[in-house]
């Protein structure tokens, strides 16, 4: 398409009619650039991200290492070879990194092109390992929207439509003690977000995570925490589990695990792994898995995570927000370090308060699970004046939307 036909048609014409869409509203800005915590559009109005890519941007967009890394990298080489053959430095020293800032029994990444396909792996594998089939997931959970991923999802709408799904697979509640009777000696894996993100940002209690890892080690299931959005400090601690006490078999990561690039990963013991060497060999498979590139700029992004402090404020930063955000109309807010929910009494109030926040510059969105509420999980470099007058915008669209 040449410069001038995208002139004449418009673009958004052209993005709605030749990029496939899912969402029958999609906000179609025409973003021209990206720095830190702020896009800017074709018209050179500026918007404050306040859901950083949903949890990807966490060290802000564009991280001079980042572009820095992904530029050298991009000159020395990009794909080789199908995953796992070759050495390939970005790869290696990304793995050797993450084992490093992981517990002992997390020494081995897979790394794969997405959140969704490490779960794949991550259920294959833990049927490998077992030998069992069953899979206990919960309800009002996301862990992708591939097949297999889809299964486990936990809503009956966002299912239906695409049964059959994988067999074997039970939906139980979330944070709920009567749920962890289920977990028996013929239950190969139960997957968990650390912190339920879809459901508008619910913290399980500390009592109910060390049962639910109890469970699953007293009837040898393997427990698999989905990190994908909770990880890269997003809490307040580099891993959500940390502040449970407790080490999952496996871990599922992705999303600012590329510090902006597309990557995921299941994490899981050295021994483990292994079994997806034989009987079949190859037990996962992936061209595109832990592209070069994609592994320089997440191993430069972790890095600038921890070496440029941007875990340190989030206690205050979350206050903040919390301080900031207060009226009549709010019916809660929850929050889990830098990441919030603001519910309203109905998906139509959220939806309004959402467009004028948009419209007034503040980039925000609602959950899957939970469409009344509002979601806030900014870069975690974002400053305190760009807190204060996100949040001043927010209650400004409450009491607009009346
Ligand atoms: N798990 C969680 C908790 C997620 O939030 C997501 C994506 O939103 C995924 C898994 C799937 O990741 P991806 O979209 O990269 O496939």
């Amino acid at each position: 398409m040449d410069a001038l036909k995208v002139k004449a048609l418009g673009k958004r014409q052209l993005f709605l009619q030749h990029v496939a869409q899912t969402s029958p509203a999609p906000l179609a800005i025409d973003v021209v650039k990206a720095s830190g915590c702020t896009l800017w559009d074709a018209d050179g109005k500026t918007y404050t991200d306040l859901i950083a890519g949903i949890s990807v941007c966490n060290i802000g967009h564009c991280h001079p290492a980042v572009v820095q890394a992904v530029k050298e990298q991009a000159e020395t080489y990009m794909h080789l070879l199908v995953y796992g053959e070759l050495v390939q430095t970005p790869q290696v020293a990304y793995a050797e990194l993450l084992a490093n800032h992981l517990p002992a029994a997390l020494d081995s990444i897979y790394f794969t092109n997405s959140g969704a396909e490490a779960t794949e792996g991550a259920m294959k594998l833990a049927k490998r390992v077992t030998g069992r089939t069953r899979i206990i997931a919960f309800n009002k959970s996301y862990h992708g929207s591939t097949q297999g991923a889809l299964s486990m999802i936990g809503d009956e709408y966002w299912r239906n439509a695409y049964r059959p799904l994988l067999p074997d697979i039970l939906h139980l509640n979330y944070n709920e003690h009567s749920s962890l009777e289920y977990i028996t000696e013929d239950v190969a894996a139960v997957f968990a977000e650390t912190i339920q993100a879809e459901s508008g940002v619910h913290a399980p209690s500390f009592e109910w995570m060390q049962a639910l890892r109890e469970k699953c080690t007293a009837t040898g299931t393997l427990l698999v925490l989905d990190e994908i959005q909770a990880g890269f400090g997003r809490t307040g601690t580099l891993w959500a589990f940390e502040q449970y006490g407790i080490v999952p078999d496996i871990l599922l990561l992705g999303k600012a695990l590329g510090g902006g690039m597309p990557l995921g990963a299941f994490v899981s013991s050295h021994k483990n792994m292994w079994t997806l060497t034989e009987n079949p060999v190859l037990g996962h498979i992936t061209t595109f898995g832990g592209h070069p590139v994609c592994c320089a700029a997440g191993y430069a992004g972790m890095k600038a995570l921890i070496e440029e402090g941007y875990m340190q404020d989030i206690p205050e930063k979350e206050a903040l927000f919390l301080t900031n955000l207060k009226h009549p109309r709010i019916k809660a807010v929850r929050s889990k370090g830098l990441w919030l929910s603001i519910e309203f009494d109905s998906f139509d109030t959220n939806k309004k308060v959402i467009d004028f926040c948009i419209e007034n510059g503040v980039l925000t969105d609602w959950f899957l699970f939970a469409p009344e509420c509002l979601r806030i999980g900014p870069p975690l470099s974002i400053t305190e004046e760009e807190i204060v007058a996100a949040c001043e915008v927010i209650v400004r669209a409450v009491e607009a939307v009346g």
